[in-house]
């Protein structure tokens, strides 16, 4: 029976509200119960709709009739010893997802995953190793948010809170799942409900040129570039998309991003290679590369996983590679390496998925 009710969470207001009027739960004029639903489950983040207790007993049941709450089931927590958690998430058809909580001195970051799998297969990463594929629906990638905020005691939704800040940078290319990542960040951003400002909230792609604009344009989170080497010879080779779209055009869609309050600047993610992208002739060649774009370089150290073709980079190299990027005025800050221990940092993520392979809408458009 729960199989034929429809879960609230990721529905936007408006499906929520023609679903209660079609259900003849609420009459057209009655959006205040929208109001009191969605501050329920996303201020309060209640996992039964009983726990509403602003609505009345008949009403509640009611909402019973034909909505759920359920969240997917939790199938495994790891804790790193860095205090990085790793949750992994078992959805309603059977597929797994991993979302990663890291917690830092002045802030929380939960890094969700876009898609099971990833169709394109970097080099260095782990997840493009994963055979199946599928885009998570906006129920599945807000679900991940709300089973971090239960297992953090994370509710309900105040100043002090755990989570402050989301990235797209968990399994899955999330401009490949547009229209449901985009759903997602504007659930996120509700200030009725968990009240993420976009600034808090990040998007990585590995530059799918076309989506890189409207992105800009429709939703304004901050932005990511995996850029990862300075020549198409290069890119193509380690980050593949980029045959399709070569650096002239994803440089050119940076440059033409529109640069609103929160995206004003790019960060720019750069995975230190040993040997293969980090001489000082490529910090030099990334610098002319991205001239003129308001941006911050990320230098993330290769996180190793069982049979990965590359080395990371000494930190030496590192250092020296950051330092020249710095002097040419840029911030190059090195991402700190977390959770490793549970394979649970950057380009580590991989599940073992258990459903055939779905048609996905908008992948490889
Ligand atoms: N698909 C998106 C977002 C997920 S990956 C993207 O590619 O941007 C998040 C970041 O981790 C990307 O910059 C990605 O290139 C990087 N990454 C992937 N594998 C890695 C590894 N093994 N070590 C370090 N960073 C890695
Ligand atoms: Fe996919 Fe991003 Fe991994 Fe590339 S780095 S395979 S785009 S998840």
């Amino acid at each position: 029976m729960t199989d034929l009710k429809t879960n609230i969470i990721g529905l936007d207001r408006e499906q929520l509200k023609s679903l209660l009027i079609e259900f003849n739960l609420i009459k057209p004029s009655e959006k205040f119960r929208i109001k009191q639903i969605w501050h329920w489950l996303y201020f309060h983040g209640v996992t039964d709709i009983d726990h509403m207790t602003s609505l009345s007993i008949r009403f509640r049941e009611d909402l019973k009739k034909f909505f759920t709450l359920q969240r997917p089931k939790l199938n495994k927590e790891q804790h790193s010893s860095d205090g990085t958690i790793k949750w992994l998430i078992k959805l309603a058809d059977g597929n797994l997802v991993e979302t990663v909580y890291i917690p830092e001195e002045n802030r929380g970051t939960l890094c969700v995953s876009s898609q099971v799998g990833c169709t394109l297969n970097c080099k260095f990463c782990h997840t493009g190793t994963q055979r199946l594929v599928k885009n998570l629906s906006t129920e599945e990638i807000v679900s991940q948010l709300m089973i971090a905020r239960d297992q953090l005691s994370d509710w309900p939704t105040n100043e002090n809170r755990k989570i402050s800040n989301i990235v797209f940078m968990g399994m899955g290319e999330p401009l490949y799942n547009y229209d449901s990542v985009k759903k997602s960040v504007q659930i996120f951003s509700d200030q009725e409900g968990i009240k993420l400002s976009t600034k808090r909230i990040t998007l990585s792609t590995s530059g799918i040129v076309p989506q890189i604009l409207e992105w800009g344009k429709e939703v304004d989170t901050v932005l990511a570039i995996s850029l990862h080497a300075t020549n198409d010879e290069l890119r193509n080779e380690i980050v593949p998309i980029n045959k399709k779209y070569p650096l002239d055009e994803l440089i050119q869609a940076c440059r033409d991003y529109p640069r609103s309050r929160n995206s004003r600047r790019i960060t720019f993610e750069y995975v230190m290679l040993k040997g293969v992208n980090d001489s000082l002739a490529d910090a030099k060649a990334l610098v002319s590369l991205i001239s003129g774009i308001p941006a911050k370089i990320n230098l993330i150290p290769f996180n190793p996983w069982p049979d990965s073709p590359y080395e990371c980079s000494s930190n030496n190299q590192i250092k020296k590679f950051g330092d020249f990027i710095n002097d040419a005025g840029y911030s190059s800050p090195v991402r700190k390496t977390r959770g490793q221990d549970i394979m649970a940092a950057c380009g580590q993520l991989k599940s073992d998925s258990v459903k055939i392979r779905k048609s996905i809408s908008r992948l490889q458009k």
